[in-house]
C-alpha cells in the first residue's frame, strides 16, 4: 500500500452514523480528510439496531430524508407501556415521529455522500490501534492496514466515532476523558427481525414503536416491538449487564414467545449489542482529539436511541474542527465550544432523562404500573422537562397528583423530588461551563445532583 497519504487535517476513526456525518461536514468545509473503519466498504452500516430514527436529524442536517430501499417504514409515534400493560402513553411529538430503516443501505448512503463531500482518503479493513501524541497534544493515529502492515497517519485532530468498544477512549490521556463506562450506565440488547405471513401474524400497530417497561421480565432495560413493514418486524430486548449469557433466554422466553404467536415466522437476522445509557462524557474532547457518538455516550438514555445525537454530534466536532484549524489551534480551548454545543443542546435533555432512567430501574412493576396509571409523571412532562429544562406544575396538578399517589405517598415524594432535580440538571446543562476554568465547578455542581438521587434511592430501599 505505498500509494497511502499520511498526513491530513482530520482523521475520523469508524464510518457509523457518527463518524460518517463528522467526515461530511469537515469535507465539505474543504479540510484534508481520512476516514477509516475496520469493516469492509460494503459492510458499512450493518448496525444490529432497532433502526428507528426521527424526522428532525435530516431537516437539522439539511440532508435527504430516508427514502426507497432505505426506508422500511414511516413512524408517528411512540407508545410506552406499564408492565400490566394496562397504561399506554402516546408519545406523538416531533421527536418521535420518523423511521425505521434498512440500517446497511442507510448506513451505505451516509458513506457515499460523507465521500462525496470530498474525503480525500478512506480506508477501510483498517483498524485503529491507538492515538499518537505530541507534547501532550494528540497528532495522530497508529492503524494496521488491510494487509497487516501497521504504520502512523498524522492529523492535526482525530475525532473518535468508533462506537461503545472504542479502542482509543480506553488508552487515551487525560484528565477530562473517562476512559471506562460502568456497567451500572449501559445496557445488553439483543433483537431478531421476525417475518410473517399476513394471513398467520398482522403486525400490531404499524405506525407507532411500541416500549415495554417491565423489570421482571427485562430487567433495567425493556422490551421493543417496532414495526418494519407489513410483514416483519424488529423486536427485542435490553436488560442490566448482570444479565450477559442470558438475554437470548429472556428474549425466547418474554419476547419471542409472547409476540410470535405463528409457527411459522422466519426469522432474518438475528443480534445482540451494548450501548451506553447514561449523559455524555464528562468532556468529549481534549486537546487535539474529539470523541462522536456512542464513544462519548451520546445515547438517549431513556430509549437508547443513539443514531439522531451521534450525527448531530458529527456536525458539531466537524464546525469545531473547521473553526480550530482555521485558528491553527487544536488545543482543549480551542475545542471547548463541541463540549458546549453538546452540553447546552442535547447534553441536557440526556442528563436529565439519566436522572429519570436510574430512577426507573429501580422501581418494581408495582410501582412502575401505580406511577404510570396514576399519571404521577406523565409522558408530556417528561418531554417538557427534558427538551425544555424545566417545567412548572401548576399547584392543581400537583394537588390532583397528591390525590391520586395518596395510597404510596413515598413514590409520590420521591416522583415529585426526581421532577425538581431533573429540572435542575437540565438548567445546569443549559449553563454548561463557558470554558475549562469554569469546568470544575460546573461538574461539582453535576455531581451533588447526582448524589441526591442516589440518596434517595438509597432511603427508599431502606424502608
Ligand atoms: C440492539 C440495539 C438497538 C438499537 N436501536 C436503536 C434505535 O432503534 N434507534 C437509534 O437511534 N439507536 C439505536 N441504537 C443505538 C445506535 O445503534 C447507536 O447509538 C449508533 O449507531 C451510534 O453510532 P456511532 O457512529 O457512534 O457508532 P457505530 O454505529 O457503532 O459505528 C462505529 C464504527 O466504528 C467502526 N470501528 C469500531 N472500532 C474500530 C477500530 N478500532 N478501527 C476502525 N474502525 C472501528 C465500526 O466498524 C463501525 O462502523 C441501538 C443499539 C443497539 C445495540
Amino acid at each position: 500500500m505505498e500509494n497511502i497519504e499520511k498526513s491530513f487535517d482530520v482523521i475520523i476513526v469508524g464510518a457509523g452514523t457518527g463518524g460518517t456525518s463528522a467526515a461530511r461536514f469537515t469535507a465539505k468545509k474543504g479540510l484534508n480528510v481520512c476516514l477509516i473503519d475496520r469493516k469492509q466498504r460494503g459492510d458499512i452500516g450493518d448496525k444490529i439496531c432497532g433502526d428507528a430514527v426521527g424526522n428532525e436529524i435530516f431537516d437539522f442536517l439539511k440532508i435527504n430524508h430516508p427514502k426507497n430501499e432505505e426506508l422500511s417504514c414511516h413512524i408517528k409515534g411512540a407508545k410506552l407501556y406499564s408492565p400490566n400493560l394496562k397504561k399506554c402513553i402516546i408519545l406523538l411529538d416531533p421527536k418521535q415521529a420518523g423511521y425505521i430503516v434498512n440500517r446497511l443501505e442507510f448506513g451505505q448512503r451516509l458513506l457515499n455522500e460523507a465521500l462525496d463531500a470530498g474525503v480525500k482518503q478512506f480506508l477501510d479493513k483498517t483498524l485503529a490501534l491507538d492515538l499518537l501524541y505530541k507534547n501532550g497534544t494528540v497528532n495522530g493515529l497508529h492503524v494496521k492496514l488491510e494487509n497487516g502492515e501497521k504504520i502512523n497517519l498524522n492529523a492535526k485532530i482525530v475525532i473518535d466515532a468508533s462506537g461503545f468498544y472504542s479502542p482509543l477512549r480506553k488508552n487515551v490521556r487525560s484528565s477530562l476523558i473517562e476512559k471506562k463506562i460502568s456497567k451500572n450506565d449501559s445496557i445488553l440488547c439483543y433483537r431478531e427481525i421476525v417475518k410473517f405471513s399476513p394471513i398467520d401474524q398482522q403486525v400490531d400497530d404499524p405506525e407507532y414503536i411500541t416500549i415495554i417497561l417491565d423489570q421482571e421480565k427485562a430487567p433495567g432495560g425493556y422490551i421493543w416491538y417496532f414495526p418494519k413493514n407489513e410483514t416483519s418486524i424488529n423486536i427485542g430486548i435490553g436488560t442490566f449487564m448482570d444479565y450477559r449469557g442470558k438475554v437470548k433466554d429472556l428474549y425466547k422466553t418474554n419476547v419471542f414467545q409472547e409476540f410470535i404467536k405463528t409457527s411459522k415466522a422466519e426469522i432474518l437476522s438475528t443480534g445482540g449489542g451494548v450501548v451506553p445509557v447514561r449523559r455524555p462524557l464528562w468532556s468529549c474532547a481534549d486537546n487535539g482529539f474529539m470523541l462522536v457518538g456512542d464513544a462519548a455516550c451520546q445515547v438517549n438514555p431513556l430509549h437508547g436511541g443513539g443514531i439522531d445525537p451521534s450525527m448531530r454530534a458529527g456536525f458539531h466536532a466537524a464546525n469545531s474542527a473547521v473553526h480550530a484549524i482555521e485558528n491553527n489551534d487544536n488545543s482543549i480551548n480551542e475545542l471547548w465550544d463541541y463540549n458546549y454545543n453538546i452540553m447546552t443542546s442535547f447534553g441536557a435533555e440526556f442528563a436529565s432523562l439519566d436522572l429519570l432512567r436510574i430512577v426507573l430501574q429501580n422501581l418494581s412493576n408495582e410501582e412502575l404500573n401505580f406511577g404510570l396509571e396514576r399519571d404521577l409523571l406523565k409522558g408530556e412532562e417528561i418531554l417538557e422537562i427534558s427538551s425544555t429544562g424545566g417545567l412548572n406544575l401548576s399547584l392543581i396538578n400537583m394537588a390532583v397528583k397528591a390525590v391520586k399517589g395518596i395510597s404510596q405517598p413515598k413514590l409520590l415524594l420521591d416522583l415529585n423530588y426526581l421532577r425538581i432535580k431533573m429540572n435542575e440538571i437540565a438548567k445546569l446543562y443549559k449553563k454548561f461551563a463557558k470554558n475549562l476554568d469554569q469546568f470544575s465547578n460546573w461538574k461539582e455542581n453535576v455531581i451533588a445532583i447526582y448524589d441526591n438521587i442516589e440518596r434517595m434511592i438509597v432511603n427508599t430501599k431502606k424502608k
